[in-house]
């Protein structure tokens, strides 16, 4: 025999019923089935609130609407309206509101599942839990009995395929309607798997099993594969409402296993609840119950085996510590549980805080981050950390952001204040930050930087700060500095450092360059000083715009690249074409747009000549090696055929060429612009 049971959310609607009758039918393949249903998701609620209303008439329409709508969706014709006016007539006895109402409620979902298991050609009875399910004068079940009422009456019927049983209802000891409380429809199917020796007890519910939480208020909980009996129970009892405490005795007195799977995911394992002694500490779950009287909740730690009390409190302790949540008391333990209380509109950042200390990755290490400059870069840096938590399981590292700051002596403090190991992040755009960094690294205190200007100096104080990284055992990491998420910097260096080295780099990587170029390309709707006009309302150029167009931001990045491909290049080394000529350079930035208008045409011709050569004009850094292995850095603007990387470009896009003596050069293309991406870029410099 196989006992079956299914809780509110899973006989919901008629969908839900549907997957139950598949997984039933399926059963039933291999044996005969009891089939213990709750009432319907929220039922027995509606049933509660109209025994107690004065004018329940609209509540039990709106019930019985539910109950129609899924008889409408199950059945057809005849079978419709003889399941229909069966259903009306437990309406009928419900409108009378009598007493113990809310045993009406699985009453009527079984008598669907059963009529529509009849329909379907299997024989099936429908037993009487109220006569069957029997409790003793002290309110207890009286299992005995019970034992042979319900022997006996599945002994009467042997030919039946699937019974039918309401769960939560039964007789007590003079006979009269009662429950096994609220949520114990497990508990029957449990009573009627221990009554019939049944060989497999399953509970079917909405989530895959019993979980190391609550699933619906920490999302990152799991299915415990297997659990004692009594932790399930303690679990249970302290309020995992996936199981109904009172359900595990039965089957656990039978040495019976009991199954918790998911009617929406039937081919999950679930959870195993058997007999079993873990011969190490193990973990099981947290849980939690409110007591709505004092406001406090009562959060509980389950484990087995032989576990580590005294350390076990403190990690609890600290857990909460470090969350900012305060106990009402101290941690406590109990035969195999470990308690703590706290006010209920904390208990849930108690939960969650307890079970990634005991549930999620344990070894994540921390890394204290110190961020200097308070611009978007470092918003968006602090919005991504905070979004996390600060943890990123799969580099096994926690961050911990200790403060962001656009205070000039801001070094001082991180000096004074940060530990070893540290992180110092520069995301400003200051012009001699980067003369602290050698102290920093003297101080054992990493640094990760967005700022090309902390970059793009002279090649000996350059040298000297990764020297000091190096000699520290600290890292000095600035990949965001060309192309910022983009692994530019990461691509190039490898080529350097492998085979042929690398011959030649062509970048394009001007974003507010790009941006107006590209988006001068084609269809030119809009004029060059509109378009600049707008990159710098966007933010995307320098105060003064011509500051982008003379060159000077590529220049930087050009520098970056190719010290990072070996090459010692300083500024004056690099021949800049600047876009437009001198005469643009002079006057106001006012004159300066004024004289943009007035060349417009003149523009336009010259993007009419390209067109029509089918070429495109492009602000390209590069470096190329020499034949006698000296080096040539320019930036200009050059001309490129619909067959160059660099031909199709839009917005913000940046793109990297590296040769390295193959035919084809490495094209890193992407987005190289934004605040978030640079943020993104920092954090996996902090992360690697
Ligand atoms: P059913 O109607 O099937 O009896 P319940 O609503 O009684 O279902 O129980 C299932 C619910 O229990 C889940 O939806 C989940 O929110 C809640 N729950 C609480 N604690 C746990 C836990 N540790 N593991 C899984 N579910 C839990
Ligand atoms: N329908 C009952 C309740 O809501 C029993 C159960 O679902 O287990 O409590
Ligand atoms: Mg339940």
């Amino acid at each position: 025999m196989i006992v079956l049971k299914f809780g509110g959310s899973s006989v919901a609607n008629a969908t839900a019923m549907s997957r139950v009758l598949d997984i039933v039918e399926k059963a039933a393949e291999k044996d005969r089935v009891v089939l213990v249903s709750s009432a319907i998701g929220g039922c027995t609620d509606a049933l509660i609130e109209i025994g107690r209303s004065e004018d329940p008439e609209r509540q039990i329409d709106e019930l019985l609407g539910r109950h129609i709508t899924i008889i409408n969706r199950l059945f057809t014709g005849s079978e419709r309206s003889a399941a229909t006016a069966e259903c009306r007539k437990v309406f009928s006895e419900i409108r009378c509101i009598p007493p113990v109402i809310e045993a009406y409620g699985e009453v009527l979902s079984t008598g669907i599942l059963e009529y529509k298991l009849s329909c379907e050609g299997y024989r099936t009875t429908w037993l009487d839990s109220r006569k069957l399910v029997r409790l003793s004068p002290d309110g207890q079940v009286n299992m005995e009995l019970t034992c042979k009422n319900i022997s006996e009456a599945v002994g009467n019927c042997p030919r039946t395929r699937i019974f039918v049983a309401p769960g939560f209802i039964a007789g007590d000891c003079e006979g009269e309607v009662t429950t096994l409380g609220r949520g114990g429809s497990d508990y029957s199917a449990s009573i009627y798997a221990a009554a019939l020796d049944a060989d497999d007890l399953q509970i079917w519910t909405d989530v895959p099993g019993i979980m190391t939480t609550n699933p619906k208020l920490v999302p990152s909980a799991r299915t415990i594969p297997e659990i004692s009996y009594k932790a399930a129970f303690d679990m249970a009892r302290y309020g995992a409402k996936v199981l109904y405490a009172p359900a595990v005795a039965p089957a656990r007195d039978k040495g019976m296993a009991i199954n918790i799977r998911n009617t929406f995911d039937p081919a999950h394992p679930g959870t195993v609840i058997c007999e079993r002694n873990a011969s190490e500490a193990e973990w099981k779950g947290v849980s939690s119950i409110d007591d709505p009287i004092d406001g406090t909740t009562l959060v509980c730690l389950t484990g087995e085996g032989p576990l580590a009390g005294d350390s076990a409190l403190r990690r609890m302790a600290t857990a909460l510590r470090e969350s900012g949540i305060k106990a009402l008391d101290e941690p406590w333990s109990e035969d195999g549980n470990f308690f703590v209380r706290v006010r209920s509109n904390v208990a849930r950042s108690t939960v969650a805080s307890i079970h990634r200390e005991f549930f999620e990755e344990r070894s994540l290490r921390t890394v204290d981050v110190w961020v200097a400059g308070d611009g978007a870069v470092g918003k968006a840096l602090k919005e991504i950390i905070g979004a996390c938590g600060g943890r990123f399981p799969a580099a096994g590292k926690h961050i911990v952001v200790k403060e962001v700051s656009s205070d000039r002596n801001f070094v001082d403090k991180v000096l004074a204040e940060a530990r070893r190991r540290s992180v110092f992040v520069d995301c400003t755009d200051s012009d001699d930050i980067w003369r602290q960094f050698i102290p920093l690294f003297n101080a054992g205190i990493n640094v990760v930087t967005s700022n090309r200007r902390s970059l793009a100096i002279p090649y000996v104080d350059y040298a000297a700060i990764k020297a000091a990284a190096a000699e520290n055992g600290c890292f000095f990491r600035y990949d965001t500095t060309v192309g910022n998420a983009l692994p530019a910097l990461q691509s190039v260096s490898d080529g350097a450092n492998c085979g042929d080295g690398v011959s030649l780099i062509e970048a394009v990587v001007s974003c507010t360059l790009n941006y107006i170029i590209s988006g001068y390309d084609g269809t030119r709707s809009d004029s060059f000083a509109t378009l600049l006009r707008r990159a710098q309302a966007e933010g995307l150029t320098e105060y003064d715009p011509r500051i982008d167009l003379g060159g000077r931001d590529a220049l930087r990045k050009l520098i970056i690249l190719s010290r990072e491909a070996g090459v010692q290049l300083e500024e004056k080394d690099v021949e800049i074409v600047p876009m437009l000529g001198p005469e643009y350079f002079e006057g106001s930035l006012e004159d300066f747009y004024k004289k943009l208008d007035e060349d417009e045409p003149q523009f336009i011709r010259r993007e009419d000549e390209l067109d029509a050569l089918g070429m495109r004009q492009r602000f390209v850094a590069s470096l190329r090696r020499n034949a006698d292995g000296s080096h040539k850095a320019e930036i200009r603007m050059r001309l490129v055929p619909e067959s160059s990387p660099f031909y199709w470009i839009s917005g913000t896009e940046n793109v990297i060429a590296i040769h390295s003596g193959d035919t084809y050069p490495l094209v890193i293309k992407g987005s190289g612009e934004g605040a978030r991406l640079a943020a993104r870029g920092i954090i996996r410099n902090i992360l690697q």
